[in-house]
């Protein structure tokens, strides 16, 4: 079916010329080149061709250009000429019929078009030969009217030409559609598997107790975790939205020492190589808070930003303090009373001493010695606190009992001080363990006699209010300042002054009166004015079925 046919090519590219030239002569064509339209007219002049393929694009005479010289030229008019167009436009094909080419070709071509393209042409000029039938028709294009003279043939051929390239289109189309459809369920597939990783970085980083958060090279946050959020919710001055710098600031705000904070983060913001840790409490809250910081790098090691953990330390810190205070109150009151036990039996041991003399120092002994188990007993209490097994079990009693007992027990022990109890008739029914409230009512009196040196009342009252039993203890004694006030249920706090300094005490007794009450479901408290007394309160739910309990 292949003609073979005497080719003349018209590309300014060497590169295109080359390719088109090598394609042709394998089909068996005979093939010349010319570099630009002037060459080709002289070529063509020289030796007619049986086909010219011309680029449109071209510099100084273009393709539409020489095809209007070569259908004007009265030898070579007859020489069909295929236009190589990107057809970009519609315009393209008005053109290319306006200058008189046979038909065009899309470019890139495709190699099977451009060779049967070739074989039509070269068939339907044999066809054509003889009938020729000029037509002028006007088209509208884009608002443009075009006139257009042309054969008939001519037109037909464009006609089936566009509809092959529409269909060769619409083939490339339906190609690359496929394609797409294929790489976007890829990409969904990929997508799927992304996110999943992601929910399971989530959950890990969620499932930890620090609190984490990541920030970009810029300090702005992008990233974190449950814990994180909860924390922002406890501590003032965390923010989601702020930039690094803009929370070291609100936090170096509301942070004990804000210098040194802000000293620790000065580098953290400068420098993004920089690691480190500080530790920092939040003034108005009393709790620590320890940060950890380093930079982060993706797979490639590029830096990304900085990875921020924030953990809270408050019970390492408060461990850490009641280890000393423990030390210091071990040495201190343990010390005090062995050294006298110590003393007195070596006196014993050394001397012949006289009855009464002897019995003297064994009752010393006797009394340090208790106040050692005392001592003892409290530490054990509040370390049982500590580790949390502080278990009551509660039964029915009258707190006024206990009240009556206690009052009557220190009455006989303390006569420079004048004890009074104010109870009402009725009984004060609750649910508690009789050993605790005991504990509790004799720490109060025990405190309202020693922090009142110099003697004087101390008066105890009990009323029942809306539901409440309140028991208040009120002395007359040194009082508590105002500035110590806060402190007085700590742990081993025990007020500074010289007068107190003088009182022995290990600063438990009201800590545990504190743990002993809100195990009951009550709260303690005081008032007191400095050289004026204090008065140690108490309120507890009244049960009333533990009167009726007990009376049966
Ligand atoms: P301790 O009496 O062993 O020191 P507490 O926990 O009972 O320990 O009391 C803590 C501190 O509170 C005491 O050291 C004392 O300074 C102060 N305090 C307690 N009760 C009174 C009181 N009734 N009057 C004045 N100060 C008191």
């Amino acid at each position: 079916v292949n003609r073979i046919a005497d080719i003349l090519i018209v590309e300014d590219s060497p590169t295109q010329a080359a390719l088109l030239s090598h394609l042709l002569e394998r089909s068996g064509h005979r093939v010349r080149v010319a570099g630009n339209g002037q060459e080709a007219l002289a070529a063509l002049r020289e030796r007619a061709s049986d086909l010219v393929i011309t680029d449109v694009v071209m510099p100084e005479m273009d393709g539409y250009e020489l095809c209007e010289a070569i259908k004007s030229d009265e030898t070579l008019g007859e020489v069909p000429v295929i236009l190589l167009t990107s057809l970009s436009d519609p315009q393209d094909v008005i053109r290319s019929l306006q200058c008189g080419a046979d038909n065009f070709i899309r470019k890139p071509y495709d190699e099977r078009y451009l060779l049967s393209r070739i074989s039509n042409i070269l068939t339907s000029r044999e066809l054509r030969e003889g009938g020729k039938l000029q037509v002028g028709l006007a088209v509208y294009l884009a608002g443009d009217r075009h006139f257009i003279t042309s054969e008939r043939q001519q037109i037909l051929d464009f006609l089936l030409s566009t509809y092959e390239e529409v269909a060769q289109i619409n083939e490339e189309l339906a190609a690359k559609n496929a394609e797409l459809e294929a790489r976007q369920a890829e990409l969904e597939a990929e997508r799927e598997r992304a996110q999943e990783l992601v929910n399971v970085n989530r959950a890990v980083l969620d499932a930890g107790t620090d609190c984490i958060a990541l920030v970009d090279i810029e300090g702005k946050p992008f990233l974190n975790n449950a814990a994180f959020r909860r924390l922002l919710g406890e501590f003032p001055g965390l923010t989601l939205e702020g930039s690094l710098a803009e929370n070291v600031a609100a936090v170096s705000a509301v942070a004990s020492d804000p210098e040194g904070f802000r000293s620790f983060c000065h580098p953290l913001l400068e420098d993004p190589e920089f690691e480190g840790q500080y530790e920092f409490e939040l003034r108005d809250i009393r709790r620590w808070l320890r940060l950890a910081t380093m930079p982060v790098r993706d797979a490639s090691s590029a830096l990304i930003g900085r990875i921020i953990v924030l953990r809270e330390v408050t019970a390492e810190r408060e461990a850490e303090r009641l280890k000393t205070d423990l030390i210091a109150t071990v040495s201190h009151e343990l010390r005090t009373p062995l050294a006298s036990v110590l003393g007195f039996a070596e006196l014993l041991l050394a001397r012949e001493l006289d009855e009464a003399t002897s019995r003297r120092y064994v009752e010393t002994i006797a009394d340090q010695a208790k106040r050692l188990t005392g001592l003892v007993n409290d530490f054990l209490d509040l370390q049982r606190i500590e580790e949390g097994a502080f278990g009551l079990t509660p039964e029915p009693l009258d707190l006024g009992d206990i009240l009556r007992e206690e009052v009557e027990l220190f009455s006989s022990q303390f006569t420079a001080h004048v004890l009074t109890l104010d109870l009402p008739e009725e009984p004060l029914p609750m649910m508690g363990e009789p050993n605790r409230m005991s504990q509790v009512v004799a720490n109060l009196l025990s405190n309202a006699i020693k922090y009142s040196p110099e003697g004087g009342p101390v008066d105890v009252s009990a009323r029942e209010d809306n539901g409440l039993i309140e028991v208040a203890v009120r002395d007359q004694g040194l009082g508590i300042p105002d500035s110590q006030q806060e402190q007085v249920f700590t742990k081993f706090f025990r007020v500074d002054s010289t007068d107190t300094r003088q009182i022995g005490g290990t600063g438990l007794g009201l800590a545990l009166c504190r743990q002993i009450i809100e195990a009951h479901g009550g709260e303690i408290g005081f008032q007191s004015a400095e050289g004026e007394g204090s008065t140690f309160w108490f309120r507890l739910p009244r049960e009333p079925a533990a009167a009726s309990r007990s009376g049966e």
